[in-house]
């Protein structure tokens, strides 16, 4: 028999909600779909939660508690990713099958794994009559894929209330197996930061003209340039404190002649810098500001020189670099006046959320049910809507309790996303401890 839990997690992800920077773009009955069904869905939630509803179909619920002095934020995302129907998904994205022991489909990692986990822990303790010790916000952006502003406006709403949370709780790290080159234990990685996203757009203009007489360094040929140059020169890499922090905490679990070197990690931080950047793609993105070439765009036809030539640059901005530093590197290394770069999207990195005994109270509950894991601060490299949280709150928190494969974790945002039942129940052990243990 299949939980009633991992029936309602399938219910949510068969409602393809899924969001766009363009509002007309965006399928208004799924989202409706998508609140309906969780009405239906978590009956004593809706019937004893107080309900805002922020931006087009944003949730912010209020669960009162005895007190109010310590209020906890409990985040998640309503809205997903699209699909690439050329993807070669197992199971239909948005079938969510049952196979292998998993739910199969879009969102169930991102991030509706979390959405039902927070509701269904909620629904089993209104059940046996339970009032949480600190009043409990559940905050439910609809547009967090598209960096839309519905968090903003739950944020507005309680900073208006006066709200200063205790903590606030998003999706963000997990406790992710295989996540460390030599160490064997599953790391539950708390994200105390996350990078910064700013998009920035490359220019040159030119004559342009017929394909059979082409001038030298054409609009064209003056954009690749810039672009292999920042490909060629990135931003110096560094190890910040949390990072260091890390080392630390893996150091024991480290095969044995690599502890003592981990162990005095904050000595030899250009050595780990180095080898960060050694150790591929995702370690990599923990050491440094990262600059990825996304669009380009010139001759729309094959036999017409390009009158203009566009390139997008998707920035993730490192805690410790500013969106200025970033601007005055890229025009340091494209080093041409013709190209010309304007800001899209700025976003600075968020600040450290202190790794202190706020921390230690979500660390503790996760140590208690993952006790395998290694459980430690890190930067996170995506971004979230809990950013906008660091506004109200200084102890702002990524993390979902989740166990995760690494083949897993790169099915996000791609295709074949599938939550394993176990861990997903286990999650939802883990809200409901969290909620039931908040102290007085
Ligand atoms: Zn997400």
């Amino acid at each position: 028999m299949t939980d009633r839990a991992v029936a309602k997690l399938q219910a949510l992800v068969r409602i393809p909600s899924v969001s766009d920077r363009d509002p007309t773009q965006v399928d208004i009955a799924a989202f409706d779909a998508l609140l309906d069904e969780m009405r239906s869905q978590f009956p004593r939630l809706h019937e004893s939660l107080e309900l805002t509803l922020v931006g087009t179909h944003g949730l912010l619920f209020r669960w009162p508690g005895r007190a109010s002095e310590r209020p906890i934020v409990l985040m998640a995302h309503l809205d997903v990713v699209p699909v690439d129907e050329s993807a070669p998904w197992q199971q239909p994205a948005f079938s969510a099958e049952i196979a292998g022991g998993a739910v199969w489909g879009r969102g169930t990692l991102d991030d509706k794994g979390c959405v039902t986990a927070i509701c269904e822990a909620v629904e089993r303790l209104l059940e046996t009559g339970h009032e949480p010790a600190q009043d409990v916000w559940l905050s439910f952006g609809c547009d967090e894929e598209v960096s839309g502003s519905a968090a903003i406006a739950a944020v507005d709403e309680l900073e208006r209330r006066g709200v200063r949370p205790w903590f606030v709780l998003d999706e963000g790290g997990a406790v992710a197996h295989e996540a460390f080159p030599g160490v064997k234990r599953p790391v539950a990685a708390i994200g105390v930061a996350e990078k910064g996203t700013t998009s920035v757009e490359l220019r040159v203009e030119g004559r342009g003209g017929h394909a059979s007489t082409p001038a030298r360094n054409g609009p064209t040929v003056k954009l690749a340039r810039a672009v292999l140059r920042i490909d060629r020169s990135p931003m110096p890499a560094r190890v910040p404190d949390t990072t260091v922090e890390l080392m630390k905490r893996l150091a024991p679990h480290l095969p044995l002649a690599l502890r003592p070197v981990m162990g005095r990690a904050d000595q030899i931080r250009p050595l780990l810098a180095r080898a960060l950047i050694a150790a591929g793609a995702e370690a990599a993105a923990m050491a440094r500001t990262t600059f990825a070439i996304t669009t380009l765009d010139g001759s729309p036809a094959l036999n017409v020189i390009a009158s203009s030539a566009t390139a997008g640059v998707n920035i993730r901005v490192m805690p410790g670099d500013t969106v200025d530093d970033v601007l005055a590197h890229l025009r340091k290394v494209v080093d041409d006046p013709d190209v010309r770069i304007t800001v899209v999207e700025r976003g600075e990195a968020s600040p450290l959320s202190p790794v202190d005994e706020v921390f230690d109270h979500v660390a503790a509950l996760v140590a208690g049910h993952f006790p395998d894991a290694v459980v430690t601060p890190y930067v996170q490299t995506g971004a979230t809507d809990s950013r906008h949280f660091t506004r109200i709150c200084e102890h702002v928190y990524r993390f979902a309790p989740f166990r995760m494969s690494a083949t897993q974790r790169r099915t996000v945002h791609s295709y074949d996303e599938h939550l394993d039942v176990d861990a997903f129940l286990a999650g939802v052990d883990w809200y409901q401890a969290l909620i039931a243990e908040l102290p007085a």
